[in-house]
């Protein structure tokens, strides 16, 4: 039984390397690949000859990474199907742990080979220097400690993941909770959002002491690589040579003095709005007009059919894309029974083409979604002719400007699925979201700052310096008779738990989206063409060089937020 939703697709480019009739589930038909590839290095003997081994270990790691993807797709498209399920873990529990010790040894051989630094310099900078700095920080007694981190993170995971309250007689887990928040009668919202923070505070002891254990664990694993503080270690982990620590307080600062205001602004409107004195925290959720929410199509075909008049108008190369993944089926857009929540946009990364899983419902944070992935689809398509594994996938920092600028490029279309009226009520709601959200990346990001070159604070400390930066970048909400939930209510980020350091990324990458936004307003063809452009290069250059090719600054500054918030706000004085 075929459980996916597309067909047999051929690689982009046939396998030169990897036999065609391997089964890539099963490691002892892996592992002699491995070895021909660590035995072949040393008869490499001139930069050609290294390129061309570098291509076959490409071609392996494509063919790996497709067959887990295939396996992962299978399973969230049938969570119902022992056979799927039991597929994806048998890669996950037996090739993936076998296979990341010898990618690692390939690593190890590649960067002490003798024609490493003969290689064309602009075209391996990027991949010689990050492979490099993977070794580099390799430190064998990190392994047991990085256990030990993953096993805290479980557990913060299984705390969270029991948290459910008791509303109106029937048991609820927090993010159905969520729902409430939206209901016009302000009572009801009150009631849910406090029973919600109240359940939440049981846990905070808990989340407090797992969190301790995780500074000092993380700190120890940066004292091992040779580094001062856990901080300055993520940022070289994550291979961050194109922006620092002190570009990143920069960032915090012009969001206190360039978007604070408008974030103001926005929750003063929608105080008004609502007729309120103050606004309180269950006040953030509700349509400030207590409309019915907006009902952008009735099924998923529909979805589709209209996403394509959106990039149709936008863009025919786009318009051809999209309509391409349509015609392999790589599309499995509807929420139905037996699949796993959520979306993602995941590479078939032999064949070089997307695929996109979401669970459309039919409301407008759907069309949202679609125009998002799609964004991430279009990159992948657009590097698709790079043969370098590596250079197929963009640094975060980027993919994310690719997919956010689909989101704002799209929405100028939102009459495909709107009257008029309604398109400009979910532009703004988009708008106001975008803006809202770059104080709390603010929060969460300078929170970890403090926290990890401050590893000797105290709990109350940590109080304390999270409550300043609440007070920076919180707002006019009220939070008075709820100072605890207040000042803990970063226990629901679960990247300060889980992925320490990543989340700044999306700042970044939404200047970048915002910067793309801008340039359409005054040649859409160009900033379309740029956009396109700095796509195709996929992760082949730096980040400041595939952000100038969209046509944007890599900045974060006040200089540089500051005419996009005026852009942002002057739309939406007129939404
Ligand atoms: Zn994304």
């Amino acid at each position: 039984m075929n459980l996916l939703p597309f067909g047999k697709l051929a690689p982009h480019r046939p396998r030169a390397f990897v036999p065609q009739d391997i089964d890539l589930g099963d490691w002892p038909q892996i592992a002699p690949l491995c070895a021909q590839l660590e035995s072949r290095a040393a008869q490499a003997k001139d930069p050609a000859a290294l390129e061309h081994w570098l291509l076959d270990w490409s071609e392996l790691n494509a063919a790996l990474d497709e067959e887990a993807s295939r396996r992962y797709i299978a399973m969230t498209c049938h969570t119902d199907n022992a056979e799927a399920e039991k597929a994806y873990l048998h890669f996950v529990e037996h090739v993936e742990p076998q296979l990341k010790p010898r990618q690692f040894a390939l690593e190890k051989i590649y960067v002490a080979h003798p024609q490493f630094n003969h290689l064309p310099k602009a075209r391996y900078q990027v991949f010689n220097r990050d492979v490099k700095n993977h070794v580099a920080l390799f430190r064998p007694e990190n392994v047991a400690l990085e256990t030990e981190d993953a096993k805290l993170c479980q557990q913060y995971q299984k705390l969270i993941g029991a948290q459910a309250v008791k509303f109106r007689g029937e048991e609820k887990t927090l993010v159905q909770m969520g729902r409430y928040l939206e209901e016009p009668d302000r009572a009801l919202r009150q009631e849910a959002w406090e029973l919600v923070a109240k359940r939440r505070l049981v846990d905070a002891d808990q989340c407090e002491e797992i969190f301790d254990q995780l500074i000092q664990l993380r700190t120890q694993i940066a004292k091992n690589a040779g580094f001062e503080n856990y901080r300055d270690f993520a940022f070289r982990q994550k291979c961050r040579f194109d922006y620092t620590p002190k570009n990143c307080l920069q960032f915090h600062d012009a969001v206190e003095t360039e978007i604070m205001p408008a974030v103001r602004e926005i929750q003063n409107d929608r105080r008004r709005q609502l007729k309120l004195e103050k606004l309180r925290p269950w006040d953030l959720a509700v349509d400030p007009q207590n409309r019915a929410p907006l009902k952008p199509f009735a099924e998923v075909g529909e979805m589709v059919t209209r996403t394509q008049k959106i990039f149709n108008r936008l863009d025919a190369e786009l318009a051809a894309g999209f309509r391409q993944m349509q015609d392999l089926k790589l599309l499995d857009l509807d929420n139905r029974k037996g699949k796993a929540p959520g979306g993602y946009q995941q590479n078939l990364s032999e064949a070089r083409v997307p695929f996109i899983f979401m669970n459309a419902i039919g409301v407008q944070r759907d069309v949202e979604t679609i125009l998002h992935e799609a964004g991430h689809a279009f990159h992948a398509q657009a590097a698709r002719d790079e043969d370098l594994y590596a250079y197929r996938g963009a640094p975060i920092e980027f993919c994310e400007v690719a997919s956010m600028s689909m989101e704002l490029l799209g929405n100028e279309f939102l009459e495909e699925f709107y009257p008029p009226v309604e398109a400009n009520r979910a532009r703004k709601t988009h708008l106001e979201g975008i803006i809202g959200f770059f104080p709390w990346m603010a929060t969460v990001d300078a929170f970890q700052h403090w926290i990890y070159t401050h590893a000797d604070h105290t709990r109350a400390e940590r109080k304390a310096a999270y409550l300043q930066l609440m007070d920076r970048f919180g707002g006019d909400v009220d939070y008075s008779g709820f100072e605890e939930v207040r000042a803990h209510s970063w226990h629901r980020q679960l990247h300060i738990f889980l992925h320490p350091f990543y989340y700044v990324e999306y700042g970044i990458a939404q200047l970048g989206a915002l910067q793309v936004w801008a340039n359409s307003r005054w040649n859409k063809a160009k900033a379309l063409n740029d956009y396109k452009k700095a796509l195709a290069l996929g992760g082949s250059r730096p980040l400041p060089e595939l952000f100038s090719a969209a046509g944007c600054k890599f900045k974060f500054d006040a200089a540089t937020i500051r005419p996009l918030i005026q852009l942002a706000g002057n739309e939406l004085r007129k939404l």
